[in-house]
């Protein structure tokens, strides 16, 4: 028997499932989107087979779904040895990727507070999952984990300290398991070994987030208590003066009203008015739509500044990285953020950004160039597949 690891990522209206085998090789993936909502779907692997949802299917539905087609196309003959949940807050909690027993669930639970848009979604995965297998091990792999080392300094707010002793108000940090990712990946391609690595890494795909590792360990990041802070992304504002709130509240506007406008209708489609999708934005600009090119330019130069923002953590840089949807391909972004860092000593290869870096093993610098510049495609999954698989060997708790 193969001991196949199944991946579950839950959101807001959307799961994904990815099936592993057991050389940690992708076997298959699956999607349903549009969940709790009139137009549900759901497919697998790409286009290649569509299966049926009833309106309204809920998450659990559509994992019960998913996984019936898995065992029907004989992918997946026997029960997976392991389950990787990805879970998006762990809170301090969580340092690293946990078995879920009932005591690591409740501290899950503890933790929807923190991020009541993700977790209780994240829970329904699990919970139907277990439900589904319940001699399975299942393993949650957390997004803020990887940041649990961030020191006091970039973790603390300048704010009163009861907040943070009452409620735990600090910075926690998302994308964890892409920028951990990012370090074992550029190590490899830099033939270093990791904990000897440091790299400042620019997630950018609908959400955008940036870390600075330092020998393999994370010390800063741009996301905060929230996912809010920080890059601009495709709907969120990123960094704004929380001055904001009190102002528009004087022109009539609730905070619920400023909160669901900086998450939902900001970012990229809050400046160009037109969309959060930084490909057609692109075919925008080309199109002369300015509001699209100042998004873009607004986008890349927030990301530049945070760039910069990240070397006070670092004593040595062996890396910048991009990736995600956009930073592994907009030559234009990755061009635009590199023009505004020349006076840091970051220069491009014109012809290799074009290129994504393939062929150059990910580099797109200049052989002018102060530090490499790298474009790697990030693989969550795979991330969460491995954890998973370690813990169903080893099991241990947080
Ligand atoms: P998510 O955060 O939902 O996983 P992705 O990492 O897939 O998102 O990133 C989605 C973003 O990547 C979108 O803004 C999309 O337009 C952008 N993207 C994908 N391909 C390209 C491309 N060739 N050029 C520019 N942007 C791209």
């Amino acid at each position: 028997m193969e001991d196949t690891i199944l991946v579950v990522n839950c959101g807001s209206s959307s799961l994904k499932l990815a099936l592993f085998d057991g050389q940690h090789r992708r076997k298959a993936s699956g999607i349903a989107e549009g969940l709790l909502g009139d137009e549900s779907f759901a497919q697998i692997n790409g286009k290649d087979e569509k299966i049926e949802l009833a309106p309204g299917a809920s998450h659990a539905e559509a994992l019960e779904a998913l996984v019936s087609a898995f065992r029907r196309l004989g992918l997946m003959p026997s029960d997976p040895f392991a389950i990787g949940h990805r879970v998006v807050h762990g809170g301090e909690a969580f340092h690293k990727a946990t078995l879920i027993d009932d005591s690591a669930l409740s501290s899950i639970e503890a933790c929807a507070g923190l991020a009541p848009l993700h977790n209780p979604i994240n829970l329904s995965g699990i919970n139907a999952s277990r439900e589904l297998f319940p001699a399975v091990p299942q393993i949650a792999v957390f997004d803020t984990a990887f940041h649990q080392t961030l020191p006091q300094k970039a973790y603390l707010y300048a704010l009163p300290g009861a907040w943070y002793r009452d409620w735990n108000v600090r910075r926690y940090g998302f994308h964890g398991t892409s920028h951990y990712f990012m370090v074992m990946e550029a190590a490899r391609l830099l033939s270093r070994t990791p904990a000897t690595t440091s790299i400042i890494s620019a997630h950018l795909g609908n959400g955008c987030s940036i870390a600075a590792i330092r020998d393999g360990i994370s010390v800063d990041t741009s996301m905060g208590l929230t996912p809010l802070e920080g890059l601009v992304m495709g709907t969120r504002s990123g960094d704004v003066d929380p001055g904001i709130f009190d102002f528009l509240s004087t022109q009539g506007v609730s905070a619920d009203e400023v909160h669901n406008a900086l998450n939902h209708q900001s970012g990229l489609l809050g400046i160009s008015g037109q969309t959060n999708d930084m490909r057609s934005l692109c075919e925008l600009a080309d199109h002369g739509h300015k509001p699209s090119a100042l998004a873009i330019d607004i986008f890349c130069f927030r990301l530049a500044k945070y760039v910069g923002a990240m070397m006070a953590s670092l004593s040595r840089l062996d890396a910048l990285v991009f990736t995600g949807g956009i930073g592994e391909n907009s030559a234009r972004v990755r061009q635009k953020t590199i023009e505004h860092l020349h006076l840091m000593g970051f220069e491009l290869n014109t012809g290799f950004n074009e290129l994504d870096g393939q062929h150059m093993n990910g580099h797109i610098e200049s052989t002018g160039s102060r530090f490499p510049i790298l474009v790697i495609p990030t693989d969550e999954e795979l991330v969460i597949a491995r954890e998973a698989s370690r813990l169903a060997d080893t099991p241990e708790t947080a």
